[in-house]
């Protein structure tokens, strides 16, 4: 893409937009259009230490203020997000094709992060335990307190190129480190919004950069020897390898990938209720969400009526584009990936389903752009690549099945563990679901269970690597490490040798 005339979009390095050195570059598509609309700069290793050695530079001082300060900045971080939420969400639609409302949506669940990050010092505050031995003056006291890492580095996929920076960067910088961002290459133009609101924000240079980049950038925030943590959203392949390359160079690693989440409706669901929320969650931005729902289980006689209302539902989703106002459903971020989504319509006959929508003849798909519309496959066959695997399109699959006990057996198949719902009236079977699903983010009549900001999201199985989940009190726990202080102040004449292990005594 050299010599072209296109908008370059490079980086944010130490407080400032910053242009890419490497000569490589990336075409950054308008999936309404189908045409590039910018290049994106591919930073070299090089250019990712320049940015490390910014952030390195401004942990000290950053670090080293009070915690006041610096949720003082995130306060006003917030009050910008809000004033400038419509033109970050346009900014969005733009590079990522989703709807307006929809992108206003990611900011909304964004700003949440950020009031969650104004008030880390509640759980910043550390444990003391008063005279645990000994007594008197002489009694010894233990504290516990929680530092910041260093430098911690994001990489973050296309699919909430607002929110899910905003799932890391809050809370990693108000608990006192500093950071490296490497947005998804295809559409980077939201991280370096965000960095300069930050930059308004009053945030000292170098303490949150952005790299664009791909695979090179990303092996470079691997091995780098001042990089203390990574957290990581993508595809499960990509987790899988960043948690294990991460690890082996010593670093703390949270990596979240992929998902097929599942939606169990019993026989007693209410009908209306459990169309409108497959319909909603297995189509809104595309299907493009980790948390969408990708397979309806269909328990026993509910089968039919669910599948005809489900598909009755779909002719009235306006397909567009995003920014056009009307839309309900944007284009996919490329002509690569939309082409791989309709591969699973296409192949689902041969696999035993029944192509009851599909959504490769929708009158969107007649446009330039990446559109595809609603696409419904019916008897999907357990095992079957449209069950397990992640699709990530507007492609939702029913397996039917005749006993709750087999729809368990149908969610335990996948790989994946990210979010499951189950849509039923019975109490005490929905309990019993939250107990046994083996995923990590379980809704109840709920499609889409995202925890709000003061719970952790995060998935199990091949959805998650590493131990601590993403945002929340577990987010906080990520980017800090603890510390405990055993402190006391005997008296100089009491004091004698003691080999002994030491130990608590009255
Ligand atoms: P992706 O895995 O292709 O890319 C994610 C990031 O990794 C990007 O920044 C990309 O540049 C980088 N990357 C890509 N290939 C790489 C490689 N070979 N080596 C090193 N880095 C590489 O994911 P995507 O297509 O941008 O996003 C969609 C995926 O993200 C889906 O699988 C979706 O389920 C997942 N996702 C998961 C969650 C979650 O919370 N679990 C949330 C959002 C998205």
């Amino acid at each position: 893409m050299r010599g072209s005339s296109l908008e370059r979009i490079g980086h944010w390095v130490d407080g400032q937009h910053t242009p890419g050195t490497s000569g490589r570059t990336a075409p950054v598509w308008n999936p309404a259009t189908g045409e590039a609309q910018a290049e994106v700069e591919l930073a070299s290793a090089a250019e990712v230490d320049a940015a490390v050695a910014a952030a390195v530079a401004a942990f000290p001082e950053w670090s080293g203020r009070s915690l006041a300060a610096r949720t003082q900045v995130m306060f006003r971080f917030r009050e910008l997000l809000e004033g400038n939420r419509k033109t970050l969400a346009e900014v969005v639609s733009l590079e990522h094709g989703k709807t307006a409302a929809d992108a206003d949506g990611e900011i909304a669940r964004a700003l949440d992060n950020v009031d969650f990050a104004c008030g880390l010092s509640h759980l910043l505050k550390g444990d003391y335990s008063e005279g645990v031995s000994g007594g008197g003056a002489g009694a010894i006291d233990v504290y516990s307190s929680r530092h910041p890492l260093g430098v911690v580095a994001g990489i973050t996929p296309f699919n909430f190129p607002a929110m899910v920076p905003l799932w890391m960067i809050p809370t990693a910088i108000a608990c006192g480190n500093t950071f490296v961002l490497k947005p998804s290459e295809r559409d980077p133009s939201a991280s370096l919004f965000i960095a300069d609101l930050l930059r308004q924000s009053g945030l000292p240079a170098g303490v949150v950069n952005v790299v664009q980049g791909d695979r090179e950038a990303v092996e470079r925030l691997l091995e780098h020897p001042s990089v203390q943590a990574i957290s990581f959203v993508g595809s499960t392949d990509i987790a899988r390898h960043i948690y294990q390359t991460g690890t082996s160079h010593g670093k703390r690693v949270q990596a979240l990938g992929g998902a097929k989440n599942h939606m169990v409706v019993l026989p007693d669901a209410d009908l209306a209720l459990a169309a409108d929320a497959a319909v909603s969650a297995g189509y809104g931005s595309s299907g493009e969400r980790c948390m969408a729902i990708s397979v309806v289980v269909a328990v026993g006689a509910v089968a039919d009526p669910l599948v005809d209302a489900i598909a009755e539902r779909l002719p009235s989703i306006e397909v567009g584009t995003g920014t056009g106002g009307a839309s309900e459903m944007g284009p996919l971020i490329t002509a690569q990936h939309r082409d791989r989504v309709a591969g699973y319509v296409a192949g689902a006959p041969a696999d035993g389903a029944q192509v009851r929508v599909d959504g490769r003849e929708a009158p969107a798909t007649k446009r330039p752009g990446f559109f595809l519309g609603a696409s419904l496959l019916d008897h999907v066959q357990p095992g079957s690549p449209a069950h397990v695997e992640e699709i990530f399109g507007p492609v939702l699959s029913v397996v039917r099945v005749d006993t709750y006990e087999q729809a368990m057996k149908v969610i335990e198949a996948t790989p994946y563990g990210n979010g499951a719902a189950i849509f039923t009236r019975d109490g005490g079977v929905a309990r019993r679901f939250t107990q046994e699903v083996q995923a990590g983010m379980v809704g109840i009549n709920v499609p889409i269970p995202v925890p709000v900001a003061q719970h952790s999201f995060g998935g199990w199985k091949g959805s998650l690597f590493g131990d601590l989940h993403m945002y929340g009190p577990e987010g906080m726990m990520f980017y800090t490490r603890g510390k405990v202080v055993t402190s006391r102040w005997p008296e100089a004449a009491t004091s004698s040798v003691d080999l002994g292990f030491p130990q608590s005594n009255g």
